[in-house]
């Protein structure tokens, strides 16, 4: 039986692999995975990683030496993963696709929230305060929702947008013919949008992308959501935009030093995170731990794919759900074997 080594393993996790397995013995670990607990998946077959696990050329070589050829991501994003120092050693397979609608509802729902002050009023009823000032919100219905990067997750929020009666622009590298949706530039975006949500992935082009910069360019009252990655956003740029009242409100999933903290309960530690917690300080903002994924049909969806690109892997078959440095350039890399479905190397 091939052992694999699951890191930063949570009681929904087993739950749902465990339904699901019939074939492989799984080692949950709890741990992340970094240079110092890589060791850990010694005398097993894989690794099972997700989204806050380190995989550098450090950590990639480390593996490579213990024996490991295939790293399955159980997530859908790898900006965590050094391709190249992977390429021609360990294959990466991940999981494209479990349910955008699970993460666009998430995105809706930041919105909602920090729009209709929700978190507030919550707070304020279980204390039998009843008053409602301070909690004005403005409508949706008429406004402009722009979305930057309309794939799976960009098309599900975009047709939450249009059910809310909103205007929707979207920005993305590869435009799409999609009904009731006007492609702009990035700047055009960032204009004329009243709510702007982000559903690209990080790399090197989009790392910041609103930055100081991009922020001075939105309209006064905007609201950010970020359900992507935290890296698009300069989350000093952030805190400036929302002191200066630039930004209405932010909703966001995910964090650009999220890795050390999120999924953890750090409720008795001293966070040293000044940035995080002038953040999380803010009336108007809105945080949550990384979760828009978290729904019964993901978590299966997840289980699935995983436990099938390992036993594609095993059975030396063509990897579907393979990425490699080539190939997760985009459509322009059209030299990657993966695109004669083959293996990538
Ligand atoms: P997808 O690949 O279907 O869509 C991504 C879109 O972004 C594509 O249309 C692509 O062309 C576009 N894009 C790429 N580079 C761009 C750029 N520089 N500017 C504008 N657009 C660009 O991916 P998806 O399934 O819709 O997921 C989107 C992102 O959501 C993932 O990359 C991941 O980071 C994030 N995600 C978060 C969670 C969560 O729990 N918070 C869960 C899943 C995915």
């Amino acid at each position: 039986m091939k052992k694999i080594a699951f890191f930063d393993a949570k009681p929904y996790d087993r739950e749902w692999f465990d339904r699901q397995n019939t074939k492989y013995d799984i080692r949950y670990l709890e741990t992340r995975l970094t240079k110092d607990t890589a060791q850990l998946a010694a005398g097993c077959d894989a690794v099972v990683a997700f989204v806050n696990d380190n995989l550098d050329a450090e950590v990639i070589d480390m593996l490579y030496n213990l024996g490991i050829r295939v790293i399955a991501m159980r997530c859908a994003g790898y900006s965590n993963v050094d391709f190249k120092a992977a390429y021609g050693k360990i294959n990466v397979v991940r999981v494209p696709a479990y349910s955008p609608y699970a993460v666009a509802e998430h995105a809706v729902g930041l919105l909602l929230t920090v729009n209709r002050k929700l978190q507030r009023a919550y707070n304020r009823t279980r204390d039998f305060n009843f008053s409602i000032t301070g909690l004005t919100g403005v409508d949706l219905h008429g406004r402009t929702a722009g979305v930057i990067g309309t794939g799976k997750i960009g098309r599900a929020f975009i047709d939450i947008c249009k059910g809310l009666g909103m205007r929707v622009l979207a920005y993305d590298v590869y435009p799409a013919e999609i009904a009731g949706v006007e492609y702009v530039t990035l700047d055009g975006l960032l204009t004329q949008s009243d709510v702007i949500s982000l559903h690209c992935p990080l790399n090197e082009q989009t790392k910041h992308m609103l930055d100081k910069k991009a922020f001075a360019k939105m309209k006064k009252g905007v609201f950010i959501i970020n359900t992507s990655r935290g890296a698009l956003i300069d989350t000093e740029a952030l805190l400036s935009a929302l002191n200066a009242g630039k930004v209405r409100g932010a909703g966001l999933d995910v964090y650009e030093e999220e890795a050390e903290l999120f999924y953890e309960d750090n409720s008795g530690n001293i966070i040293k995170d000044d940035l995080l917690a002038l953040l999380i300080s803010r009336p108007n903002v809105v945080l949550t731990s990384h979760q828009a994924f978290l729904t019964e049909e993901a978590l299966g969806n997840i289980a699935e794919t995983t436990l099938k690109n390992l036993d594609e892997f095993f059975s030396g078959r063509y990897l579907t759900n393979e990425v490699c440095y080539r190939c997760k350039l985009g459509k322009a890399s059209e030299s990657c074997h993966h695109n004669r479905k083959e293996r990538c190397f």
